[in-house]
């Protein structure tokens, strides 16, 4: 076993960060993995003091562990903020029942105020018939529920006075959809990407931060596991990943070979956002449902009329 390597300490490591060649014990791994969180709030000043905050929280360990470093944040550092989790019911079956269960304990562990929303009783359709007609139309259901989720989750933090929405996206997720959309030569989709994400002013929006940019996904999975989240494997009956999955592989090849590459590319994505960034225009209010688009009809109403629930 290898012994921690920070500052002379003897414990055992728990963890080894390749970009940097250090082995570190439990306490001082955790020791910098709170402190980078904090460092990248503060930097990209991601809250407002006093500021009544959403973090989305699937019950995975990537929401699990920002709805944790938030808390932290508020009750630990002196950083006033009031907190509440919501969890979107896509309808997934056992799935999504048991990430349910542990948003659920989670939450009562900390002391948080949770809502669940479901795809059932804001839309009139759950996953699975979802799944059922775009299967027929070869579309992926992902597509639907991505736009449902983000509008529900928008919909639902604005309806309950929060004035952002705490997204578990690391760095990983980040790296891998900077390369999604270079390769699907989709560059306009970037300004959606960073820490603070979709930053359009409009009284109906409510700004998505994303805390756990700049830490890589094996650390958030080490520091769910020293936190006794329960880590979930168990995939997704109606996951589209393909195409994600060769791209994150290819990244974890070239970070095994060459470590740091996934921080580089975070470094170029932001000279990129920050030239797209003015290209940004501000939303108009759905004529359906008055939700925000950047159309006359938003895209939930678009794929709701599709899906024939809607008309
Ligand atoms: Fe929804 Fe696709 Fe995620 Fe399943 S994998 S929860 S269908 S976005």
């Amino acid at each position: 076993m290898q012994k921690c390597g920070v500052g002379g300490c003897s414990r055992l490591a728990v963890a080894y960060i390749p970009y940097s060649g250090r082995n570190m014990c439990r306490r001082h791994f955790m020791d910098f993995f709170e402190r980078r969180v904090f460092r990248t709030i503060r930097k990209f000043r991601l809250f407002r003091p006093h500021a009544r905050v959403a973090v989305a929280l699937s019950g995975g360990k990537d929401s699990s562990v920002a709805l944790i470093m938030v808390k932290k944040l508020a009750s630990e550092k002196k950083f006033p903020l009031e907190i509440v989790a919501i969890s979107v019911d896509e309808g997934v079956g056992e799935y999504r029942r048991s990430l349910l269960k542990n948003a659920r304990s989670l939450c009562e562990k900390l002391g948080v105020e949770h809502v669940v929303v479901s795809f059932k009783e804001e839309l009139g359709i759950a996953i699975e018939d979802i799944a059922g007609i775009s299967r027929e139309k070869r579309e992926s259901t992902c597509t639907y529920c991505g736009v449902f989720r983000r509008y529900l989750l928008n919909k639902t933090a604005r309806e309950m006075g929060c004035e952002c929405i705490v997204l578990g996206h690391n760095l990983d997720d980040l790296a891998q959809t900077f390369i999604m959309n270079m390769l699907r030569n989709e560059p306009d989709r970037l300004v959606r990407l960073g820490p603070k994400a979709g930053v359009v002013s409009h009284k109906k929006f409510v700004t998505r931060v994303k805390p756990l940019i700049e830490t890589p996904e094996k650390e958030v999975a080490v520091y769910a596991i020293l936190s006794g989240i329960p880590l979930k494997f168990m995939p997704c009956p109606y996951a589209h990943e393909a195409y994600r999955s060769e791209v994150r592989n290819f990244l974890n090849m070239l970070e095994e070979n060459q470590p740091g590459t996934k921080y580089r590319l975070l470094n170029s994505f932001m000279v990129v956002k920050e030239a797209l960034s003015h290209s940004e225009g501000n939303p108009n209010e759905c004529i359906r449902c008055g939700e925000l688009t950047n159309a006359e009809v938003c895209k939930t109403c678009e794929l709701l009329c599709k899906l024939g629930v809607r008309r």
